[in-house]
């Protein structure tokens, strides 16, 4: 066989959701749909659309985003997904070889986008508050520190004093994936002023357009430019640029019509899930921490009922978890009554 890189060898190949369940609670996605003048504007493409390049670095896109964020759009870079703008950073501000410190747990991609571009992925664990352990990510002087906040798949969000500290000391480029932000009142936006801060985000969850892979950077137009080289020109496909616009010109109050029902059923089912004897963790986000004896246990009973749910085994400081998406009641009560069972 022909030789692979070398530092491939460890990379295990991305599987998603191993089950298809009726009811699909593992991966944050909007459950109450898709915003919906985005998905009128995918229907309107015509065979230019079609037959033609999108624009290299999806401008008109980037137009929208800026007005969204309240930024200039030089201060802007999206990609196919924020998978790619989180890859495409680490290439552009690592060197094969440098190290990129994360909390654990945390997004379970960065390590393999860390290790794909050849960067050494050191862990530090939460405190027992569930915050980042920012003496000990900033002694490590990472040439990239990454943050999520809210965090996956914790839903816990980090505080300002401890992010701004790690920012100030951080001897390379901090990223903080706020891939959860619709769902928070909190942000670090203001904090790519520092000239070392991107902070991401994606159309994924909130809006509801995972299908569309857009996602987005934020940060100073230098940083922007690094990004955009490697990343590379034309990762927008033309429907999902339209659609992304039309989402974010339109959409917004459906959007946040959606998130203010989340955040009602996610106090509803926390609190049921104490009543019921379980531990959840606070969550910011659209998702709920559950640290469980046995994550195959539950994971399993909950498929046998028709109720998909991401298992965590052992992640540091917590042990065996399972995560659930929050969405439409009916789908949370069913979670419940078979949650019940392995009670
Ligand atoms: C879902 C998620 C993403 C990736 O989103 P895409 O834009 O769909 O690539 C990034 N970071 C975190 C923490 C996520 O949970």
């Amino acid at each position: 066989m022909v030789r692979p890189r070398s530092g491939y060898r460890d990379i295990v190949r991305y599987s998603g959701t191993p089950v298809r369940c009726a009811i699909d609670l593992s991966d944050n996605t909007n459950l109450w749909g898709t915003a919906p003048v985005a998905l009128h504007a995918m229907r309107q493409a015509s065979t230019e659309d079609l037959s033609r390049y999108p624009s290299v670095s999806a401008a008109g896109l980037r137009d929208a985003l800026g007005r969204y964020v309240n930024l200039p759009a030089e201060m802007i870079v999206t990609g196919c997904g924020s998978d790619d703008v989180l890859d495409s950073a680490i290439r552009a501000f690592a060197e094969p070889g440098d190290t990129l410190c994360l909390p654990d747990p945390t997004f379970s991609m960065i390590p393999v986008f860390s290790r794909a571009n050849g960067v050494r992925p050191i862990a530090v664990p939460l405190t027992r508050k569930m915050e980042i352990d920012a003496d000990a990510m900033i002694a490590l002087g990472a040439r990239v520190t990454y943050l999520c906040s809210p965090n996956n798949p914790t839903g816990t969000r980090s505080s300002r004093e401890v992010v701004e500290k790690v920012v100030a000391a951080a001897n390379g480029l901090v990223v903080i994936d706020e891939a959860y932000a619709e769902f928070d009142s909190a942000t670090f936006l203001d904090l790519v002023s520092t000239g070392r801060v991107l902070v991401t985000r994606t159309m994924s969850k909130a809006f509801g357009l995972a299908g569309l892979r857009v996602g987005y950077g934020v940060a100073s137009p230098d940083i922007v430019a690094e990004i955009e080289k490697a990343r590379g020109p034309y990762r927008i496909g033309t429907l999902a640029e339209s659609a992304a616009i039309a989402a974010l010109t339109h959409d917004v109050a459906w959007m946040r019509e959606q998130v203010a029902a989340m955040v009602q059923n996610r106090t509803r089912f926390i609190g049921e899930l104490r009543a019921r004897g379980f531990a959840p963790l606070d969550s910011f986000a659209n998702f709920v921490l559950v640290p469980v004896t046995s994550c195959s246990e539950v994971s399993n009973t909950l498929a046998a009922g028709g109720v998909a749910a991401r298992a965590f085994q052992s992640l540091a400081g917590i042990g065996d978890a399972i995560r659930i998406t929050i969405g439409p009641w009916p789908m949370m009560e069913r979670c419940l009554e078979l949650l019940g069972s392995v009670k």
